[in-house]
């Protein structure tokens, strides 16, 4: 090996990107090189209108000066701290403010650096909790087609993404998938649907199948963000709440996309007026700044773990970064920043207009269904016949070329602006949209 060989900063070859179409990408790459509020900045130096925060996940826009300066600072006075058997007083600090945040009852913070390692803790938790309370019967795990909780191996088997599961073995045992709840009469529905919250009774059922003291734990997103965006029908979060009540089975809320106040609330336990046992969360907690995750943990569930003696460790799980010092200066100058803002109340009192901006679309060529909750959005396309993916994918392109970055995820456009967006800029974002789905075949 030639070590004295410097790479030219063009070759892309050795960097395998995640989740990406590595040899179309890098036959014309596209590059981000800065970031300010609501734009990135790309490589040949245009101002690029971000749409999706990320990956939904700066949620008070990009380069917060409050953020950055927090981050640099911890940076000058301490670089790391053992996660384990030690503490620094801004993880202590974060995980107050998490909590003072968090919906009544979930007192206790777990932290993580991503989502799926947020799924996977508050997995093995559910787990752990039923064995502490001498119900280690219950292993089974509930999930739903096409839920998205990440890329680890609960996450991926408890999810129902077809793709994210297939090529990789058999996953976890034990593991059954309620319906989705996207129902073809639900088509061009502003906000949730009124129909579909029988849909939970498929918990119910399960639950009769195995015998009900075997379920560990049912989790869901909230409202499916990576599938493209499903609504939960109207009354099915709460039913879902209620049949795990009946049986003891916990019930955990993956808001990794829903939480900071992508809907205008908090939390969905907050919008839906459901509290779970456990919630994940990542992305918004740093406003994607340095990574991390937590698990909000509901008091009763900790409870249970501070039962035994007081030398023993209560949970044997746990990663060498979990609270990480940077990561949670990040996460305390963030929630101040969603509160001295107002951002979640703000994103709230923009929903409508978004909601009007994005159904104004109705008749846009291609568009088969569009739908709304908060700060989010998706726009449904038919594929193209015999190449899925590729119809939305032109008008992802098309986009980047007009300066406005959206997502897409099969043939569903799927929006989520930081929270700062303004009205001009919503207007721009899908006028940006409509000019490129005109423009597409
Ligand atoms: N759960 C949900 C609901 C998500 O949307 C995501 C990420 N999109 C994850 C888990 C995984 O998060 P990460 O990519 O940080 O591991």
């Amino acid at each position: 090996m030639d070590t004295h060989h410097k790479p030219a900063p063009n070759d892309l070859s050795a960097y395998w990107m995640p989740f990406t179409a590595n040899r179309q990408y890098k036959a014309a790459p596209r590059m981000v090189v800065g970031a300010d509020g609501m734009h990135y900045k790309s490589d040949d130096g245009r101002d690029i209108l971000d749409g999706t925060a990320g990956l939904w996940c700066c949620n008070a826009g990009h380069n917060r000066p409050k953020i950055v300066e927090a981050i640099q600072k911890q940076a000058g006075e301490m670089d790391y701290a053992p996660a384990f058997q030690m503490g620094h007083p801004k993880v202590f600090e974060l995980a107050n403010s998490l909590r003072d945040m968090a919906p009544e009852g979930l007192e206790h913070v777990f932290f993580t650096n991503s989502g799926s390692e947020s799924v996977e803790t508050a997995l093995k938790i559910a787990l752990a909790y039923h064995r502490m309370r001498g119900e280690g019967q219950r292993t089974r795990l509930i999930g739903r087609e096409k839920g998205y909780h990440g890329v680890n191996f609960g996450g991926i088997s408890v999810g129902g993404i077809v793709n994210n599961r297939k090529f990789f073995g058999g996953l976890l045992g034990g593991v059954d998938h309620m319906p989705h709840t996207y129902l073809p009469e639900h088509r061009f529905i502003r906000g949730i649907p009124d129909t579909g919250a029988d849909l939970a009774d498929d918990l119910e059922r399960i639950a009769q199948l195995h015998g009900p003291e075997t379920i560990a734990a049912v989790i869901v997103e909230p409202m499916a963000g990576s599938a493209g965006v499903i609504m939960p029908p109207k009354g099915y979060l709460q039913k879902l709440r209620q049949i795990c009540d009946r049986h003891g089975i916990l019930l955990i809320f993956d808001e990794v996309i829903t939480g900071f106040g992508r809907l205008g609330a908090p939390f969905a336990a907050d919008y839906f007026g459901v509290t779970p046992d456990l919630i994940t969360t990542a992305k918004g907690l740093t406003n994607g700044a340095v990574p991390m995750g937590a698990v909000l943990c509901g008091s009763h569930i900790h409870e249970a773990f501070m039962q035994g003696p007081d030398h023993m460790i209560e949970l044997f799980h746990g990663y060498t970064y979990s609270g990480n010092p940077l990561a949670s200066a990040a996460g305390v100058a963030t929630l101040e920043t969603y509160r001295e803002e107002g951002l979640f109340a703000r994103a709230a009192e923009l929903a409508p207009y978004w909601e009007d901006a994005l159904h104004s679309l109705r008749d846009a060529p291609h568009v088969v269904d569009i739908r709304n909750l908060g700060m989010v959005g998706a726009i449904e396309l038919a594929p193209l016949p015999d190449e899925p993916t590729k119809r939305a994918f032109d008008v992802y392109l098309k986009c980047w070329e007009a300066g406005c970055l959206i997502r897409t995820t099969g043939d569903i456009i799927a929006l989520s602006p930081p929270l700062i967006i303004d009205k001009a800029q919503i207007d721009q974002l899908i006028t940006t949209i409509d000019d490129a789905l005109r423009a597409t075949a």
